[in-house]
């Protein structure tokens, strides 16, 4: 009988490489640190922007943005305007699971960020974040009946959290015990070659308590560490499941660090003549003005209204839209939050920034009207600065519940048994690792 060759592969959302080991230095992760003994341990980038689910299509794909296709959490639609949140139908590229069923691989993928809605696969699969109803959010469906009774739950509630945020924390402990209950029931019913679990909670708590831990905030701080402590014993006793030195990765899709500011940058747009609107407040993008310029979605992302390509098209092609780029970018540079703090490390090119493949140079005019989904300025921001989309917002600059926000820094790589040949640079490179572990 061949004997199975099997990787597991835990997701820690938005966890990064700085804290993971600080948690493990001073005492909070014992599992892990004792993991950390016997494993490599890599920083890694993420890709931009840092988002989960732009980030986890990289993983999936091995593909940078520009090529899988998906560039935020939401999109919008230039010829009719409608706004449309991506997923997986919208991925160009087949996906590890995809390609490991396609070689036979019994695969589980639990959580993970852009699996909905789910394809069939040779084994489980069950959707993460970006589909909110179990029973459309799994293979096979009967899974989605199952999990509801046992009182999985997807994700928690955000909304909650800008309200009460005890309750909130409370939640996310009781969500992720719950993952990893599950995680430790499939596993067990396997065999699998392939076992993936994504935990969402990391990146939520983080959102919501990030300036509390660092602050030492009580009681908040305390419970920033008692998550820690939580998350380290469910990993324990998950750990506890697996044959000694089974290969394993755990990894995060990004950094973490303390917000300062929201920047609300269609507000921006606004204030500075570039962004109208037919009605206040707008209710979408089908209320621009054809008088506007650009337009921004989440995060940083600008579209200038150019013609041929948007709806209300109204920037040519070409020397207009060079100007209007280059003139974007060096105000934008200028930005600097209520304190005179900077906020703009860099504003590049949004085929540049998505990693359009090298083929392309870069020196010579590209086509603008070639990229209907890439944005045509993407912000780079300094660390703590989060560029929102909304449409209508009073200020340009502010602050929230929300007291933390992603780098593109600063995520993490940990390796056991398995060996990153040429080296790690980002989450994009995870998926050649594991497609050569399977060789295929
Ligand atoms: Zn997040």
């Amino acid at each position: 009988m061949n004997e199975r060759k099997q990787l597991v592969v835990i997701a820690l959302d938005g966890v990064p490489f700085s804290l993971l080991k600080k948690m493990v230095a001073e005492g909070n992760m014992p599992h892990v640190g004792k993991l950390l003994k016997e494993s490599a341990l890599f920083k890694i980038d993420s890709v931009h922007p840092p988002i989960s689910s732009v980030a986890w299509a990289s993983f999936w794909t091995g593909a940078k943005p520009a090529e899988h296709g998906i560039t935020g959490f939401i999109e919008r639609d230039p010829g009719t305007l409608e706004w449309f949140v991506p997923n997986a139908k919208h991925l160009k590229k087949k996906t590890l699971l995809q390609l490991l069923s396609e070689v036979g691989k019994r695969v589980f993928s639990l959580n993970v960020p852009v699996t909905y809605p789910p394809t069939k696969v040779n084994g489980i699969v069950v959707s993460g974040f970006l589909g909110s109803d179990l029973a459309k959010g799994t293979y096979p469906p009967a899974i989605g009946s199952f999990l509801k009774a046992k009182g999985y739950r997807i994700d928690a509630d955000v909304e909650a959290g800008k309200k009460d945020p005890d309750k909130f924390y409370h939640q996310l402990i009781e969500i992720m015990e719950k993952r990893f209950e599950m995680l430790r029931y499939f596993y067990e019913n396997g065999p699998w070659d392939f076992f993936m679990g994504h935990i969402m909670e990391t990146d939520r708590l983080h959102h919501f308590f990030w300036r509390y831990y660092e602050e030492r905030v009580e009681p908040y701080s305390a419970y920033f560490f008692n998550f820690y402590q939580k998350l380290d014993s469910l990993l324990g006793q998950f750990f506890k499941q697996l044959p000694d030195d089974a290969p394993l990765l755990l990894l995060s899709d990004h950094g973490f660090t303390r917000l300062k500011y929201e920047v609300n940058l269609n507000r921006w747009l606004m204030e500075n003549g570039y962004l109208y609107f037919k009605q206040a407040p707008p209710q979408n993008l089908k209320d621009l003005h054809e008088f506007t310029t650009a337009y921004s979605l989440y995060p940083g992302r600008i579209y200038l209204n150019l013609k041929g390509r948007e709806k209300t098209g109204k920037v040519q092609a070409g020397i207009e839209y060079e100007t209007i780029c280059n003139e974007l970018s060096a105000k934008l540079m200028q930005l600097k939050d209520p304190n005179g703090k900077p906020v703009v490390q860099k504003v590049v090119r949004g085929y540049e920034g998505y990693g359009l493949p090298k083929t392309l140079d870069h020196q010579i005019f590209v086509d603008p009207l070639q990229f209907k989904n890439i944005p045509d300025l993407l912000i780079l921001p300094e660390e703590g600065y989060d560029f929102k989309g909304v449409l209508w917002a009073k200020k340009t600059f502010e602050q929230t519940m929300f007291n933390g926000t992603h780098t593109y820094n600063n995520a993490f790589l940990l390796t056991r048994k398995i060996t990153p040949k040429n080296g790690v640079k980002d989450i994009t490179d995870v998926f050649g690792l594991i497609k050569n572990f399977f060789e295929i």
